[in-house]
C-alpha cells in the first residue's frame, strides 16, 4: 500500500464529488490537478493497476468516436473499461478519469483504460501510462494558437512512440495520412498500417485547406491518385522517396447514407454502423484495427460494432418542437469540410446553425473559418444561422461564400428562439459546431429540456 497514492487518490476524489455538487461543468479536471499535486507520479501508480492494460487514442479529428467504439469493443468481453470523456482530453483529465475509478483504498479498479489524449500531451501520456497500444488517426491543422506546425508535433509524436519503455507496445496508425505515415516509416518496429481502399468514394483533388500536400522528405508536392477525408487519401512523391505505407487492413465497398449508417468491408466481413461520413468509416477502421492488436476476434469485432451508438455532440439527434436537430462538433477546416459535405451531399440538409466560439478549447484565433469550404452550402442550403460568440466574423466568413445567410445570433437562447422562428414542425436542423459552441447550445436545449446536461449522458 502506497500511501502518498492514497492520499492523493482520496483528495482527488474529494475535489471530484465537490465540483460535481457545486456544478462546475461536470468536474471533469480540477481532481487530477489536485492528485498530481500531491503525487506527480498517480497516473502511472493508477494505470498500474489496470489487470489488462491501456489503449491511447490521438490525432485531430475522431479521438472521441473512436475511443467510444474501442471501449465499447472491450466492454462486449465482460471487462471493465475506464475512459475519459467530455473532451477532458490533457494529462489532467485522464488522471482524473483514472482517480474517478479508483476505490477508497486508492486502487483502479478497472480492467483496460481507454484514454483519448490531445496531441501535444501524447509524449508526456505514453511516458506516464505505458500503452498497450498506441493509436494516430490523423494530424490536420487545428487551434493554431496553441500548437505550432504539424511537422513539430509529428517529430514529438514520433519520438514518444519511438521510446516507449514496453518492448511489447504496438503501435496502430493511418497509413493515408501523409504526416502520420512519415512517423510510422520512422519508428524502429513495424506499425500496424489501417487505410480506406476504394476509389468510389474518393475525390480527385484536395480541398483547398488541406494542409499536407507536400513530401516530409523532399518538400516536393504530392500526387494524390485518391482523396478520402482533408489530406488523407492514396499519395506518393514524384521522386520516388515517400509513398502511401500499405495498409494491413483496409476498409473497402464503402456505403454512407447521411448522418444514418455507414457500411464497409474490413477483412471479408460487412460492417454496418449507425454513424455518419466518410470520416467515420476511418474511425470505425482504426477502432478494428486496433481491437485486432490487443487480439480481439474478428468476428466478434464486426458483430459487436453494429451495436453502437454515437457519443454526446459528436453526432447526436434531438427532438424540438417537432424539428428534428442534428448536432455535429466541427472544429477545423478538415472536420468542418466533412460533416459539411456529409450534411449538404448525404443527408441532404437545407437548415444549419453554424456555431463559432473562440474561447480556449475552441481556439481563440478564428482566422481558420477562411479554409473551410463553406461555398458547399451555396447550392442547397435554404436556412443558415451564424452562431456562437463570434458569428459576426461567420457572418462575414459566408457573405464572402455567397451564401444569405440571416442576422448573426451570439447568445444561444436567441439563437434557439431564432430557429424555432425560421423553421416549421418535421424539418431537419444541421448544428454544426466548435466544443464550447456546442456546449453552450446544448446547455440551451438542455435548459428549456430537449436535451439533459452533458454530466448525465
Ligand atoms: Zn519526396
Amino acid at each position: 500500500m502506497n500511501a502518498r497514492k492514497t492520499a492523493a487518490v482520496l483528495a482527488g476524489k474529494a475535489t471530484g464529488a465537490l465540483s460535481r455538487v457545486t456544478r462546475r461543468g461536470g468536474g471533469t479536471t480540477l481532481p487530477g490537478d489536485v492528485a498530481r499535486a500531491i503525487d506527480p507520479r498517480i497516473l502511472t501508480r493508477l494505470t498500474g493497476d489496470l489487470t489488462q492494460g491501456s489503449v491511447v487514442i490521438t490525432g485531430t479529428n475522431g479521438k472521441t468516436t473512436t475511443s467510444r467504439l474501442i471501449t465499447h469493443l472491450l466492454e462486449g468481453t465482460g471487462k471493465k473499461v475506464v475512459s475519459n470523456r467530455a473532451g477532458a482530453n490533457l494529462i489532467f483529465g485522464v488522471t482524473a478519469a483514472a482517480l474517478d475509478r479508483a476505490g477508497a483504498d486508492g486502487k483502479l479498479r478497472a480492467d483496460w483504460g481507454v484514454f483519448e489524449i490531445d496531441e501535444a500531451s501524447l509524449p508526456r501520456a505514453t511516458r506516464e501510462i505505458r500503452p498497450k497500444a498506441t493509436l494516430v488517426l490523423n494530424l490536420f491543422r487545428d487551434q493554431l494558437d496553441r500548437y505550432g506546425e504539424l511537422e513539430s508535433i509529428a517529430r514529438k509524436i514520433e519520438k514518444a512512440l519511438s521510446t516507449q519503455s514496453t518492448d511489447d507496445a504496438r503501435v496502430i496508425l493511418n497509413a493515408d495520412d501523409p504526416r502520420v505515415a512519415e512517423i510510422g516509416l520512422n519508428l524502429p518496429n513495424k506499425p500496424t498500417w489501417f487505410g480506406i481502399d476504394d476509389e468510389a468514394v474518393a475525390a480527385r483533388q484536395l480541398p483547398h485547406a488541406a494542409d499536407a500536400r507536400t513530401c516530409p522528405r523532399c518538400g516536393s508536392s504530392l500526387i494524390f491518385d485518391a482523396v478520402y477525408v482533408g489530406h488523407d487519401g492514396v499519395y506518393r512523391c514524384p521522386n520516388n522517396d515517400f509513398e502511401r505505407p500499405i495498409p494491413d487492413i483496409t476498409a473497402s465497398n464503402i456505403t454512407l447514407d447521411g448522418f444514418d449508417s455507414i457500411a464497409m468491408t474490413i477483412k471479408d466481413t460487412r460492417i454496418a454502423l449507425p454513424l455518419g461520413g466518410l470520416y467515420n468509416v476511418y474511425n470505425v477502421l482504426a477502432a478494428y484495427a486496433t481491437a485486432c492488436a490487443l487480439n480481439l476476434d474478428p468476428t466478434y469485432i464486426a458483430e459487436r460494432m453494429k451495436t453502437f451508438k454515437a457519443a454526446f455532440g459528436r453526432q447526436e439527434r434531438i427532438d424540438m418542437r417537432g424539428r428534428h436537430l442534428i448536432l455535429v462538433l466541427s472544429k477545423n477546416p478538415a472536420g468542418f469540410n466533412e460533416t459539411l459535405r456529409t450534411a449538404v451531399d448525404l443527408a441532404n440538409g437545407t437548415s444549419f446553425v453554424i456555431g463559432l466560439n473562440d474561447r480556449k478549447a475552441d481556439g481563440t484565433d478564428v482566422s481558420w473559418i477562411w479554409d473551410v469550404d463553406f461555398e458547399q452550402l451555396a447550392r442547397k442550403a435554404r436556412l443558415v444561422i451564424p452562431a456562437g460568440n463570434r458569428a459576426p466574423d461567420l457572418a462575414v466568413r459566408l457573405k464572402y461564400a455567397g451564401i444569405p445567410a440571416e442576422k448573426p445570433q451570439t447568445d444561444p437562447a436567441k439563437t434557439i428562439d431564432a430557429l424555432i422562428d425560421h423553421t416549421k414542425e418535421g424539418d431537419t436542423v444541421h448544428l454544426l459546431c466548435t466544443y464550447t459552441a456546442m456546449l453552450d447550445l446544448r446547455a440551451e436545449l438542455a435548459t428549456r429540456g430537449w436535451a439533459k446536461p452533458y454530466w448525465e449522458t
